[in-house]
């Protein structure tokens, strides 16, 4: 019997992870060797070790550990060295490469929204720094609203218009997008409901990265009427872009993305 490759997703928490479904569904529908499964990492700095002692083919590293797993690379390709954050790597020759498979998942998603605009992100961790620099790359125009300030320090750095609730000068965009973790475990809003309010009422869509749930965030923006769309497709699009890593570009990504969908419609 052939050997099965072995691969995981790191994150804390981890259990509520749809990616092992998605990976080992691809794996069994492509008929792939593979086998996906989950673990529970406490201690960033230990991903590599773990890595490596799990004998693991390819992993995805999930909230809070994509800057541990940056760390942990030996090679990265330009566009993660360029963000700092690694959500997928693959084991070749020895050696952990790391990807950053988040953001053109997020692009194709706004893509399919519109072709150019302006996009106004709520929050300012990870996710939101590699998706501002890829959409901005794209041609989109990109600024971000943030609860604190220390996070902003970067997009200012890189040249966005990047303000906290307290100096949001307002305005009207194309999209806006809870790219925060407000709604995840609880129930807050990513922003004070009278300036969100006064943001959705000017937009022309809303999107929230998270999934699995119905946030209090695409609640509102529901409630007044804006087109909405939640996380799920971006996690299908991440998925397919680091399964074609994982198996070095042997099948379609149609046929990958296929496969995987079929974990959204159980
Ligand atoms: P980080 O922990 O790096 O950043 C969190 C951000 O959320 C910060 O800007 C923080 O503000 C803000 N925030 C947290 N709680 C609140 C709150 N109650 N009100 C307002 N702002 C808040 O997270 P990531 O960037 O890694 O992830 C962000 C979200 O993206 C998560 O929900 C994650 O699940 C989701 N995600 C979804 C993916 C998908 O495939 N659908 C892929 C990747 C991520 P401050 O700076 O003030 O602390």
């Amino acid at each position: 019997m052939q050997e099965r490759e072995l691969f995981a997703i790191f994150g804390n928490p981890v259990a509520h992870s749809l990616s092992p479904l998605m990976h080992n569904r691809a794996f069994s529908e492509l008929g792939y060797p593979g086998c996906y499964g989950r673990y529970l990492l406490e201690e960033g700095e230990r991903l590599r070790e773990k890595f490596l002692a799990l004998g693991l083919k390819g992993a995805n590293i999930t909230v809070p550990h994509k800057e541990h797993a940056f760390h942990a690379c030996d090679e990265l390709d330009d566009f993660a060295r360029q963000v700092g954050a690694v959500n997928t790597i693959c084991f070749k020759d020895g050696k952990l490469h790391g990807y950053n498979t988040d953001a053109p998942g997020f692009l194709r998603v706004v893509r399919e929204m519109m072709p150019a605009g302006s996009v106004l992100f709520l929050g300012a961790g990870g996710t939101a720094q590699s998706s501002a620099v890829m959409l901005r790359d794209a041609g989109y125009e990109v600024t971000i609203l943030n609860r604190s300030a220390p996070r902003l320090e970067y997009f200012l750095k890189e040249g966005f218009g990047a303000y906290t609730w307290e100096d949001f000068p307002g305005g009207a965009y194309d999209l806006v997008v809870n790219m925060s973790s407000a709604g995840l475990k609880d129930e807050s809003l990513p922003a004070p409901e009278k300036l969100l309010r006064s943001i959705l009422e000017k937009a022309g869509g809303a999107v929230d990265v998270i999934y699995g749930k119905k946030t209090p965030f695409l609640r509102l923006a529901q409630a007044m009427g804006i087109r909405t769309q939640d996380g799920r497709a971006m996690l299908l699009y991440q998925g397919v872009i680091a399964f074609d890593y994982f198996t070095q570009g042997r099948f379609e990504m149609p046929k990958i993305e296929e496969a995987m969908k079929g974990v959204f419609e159980l």
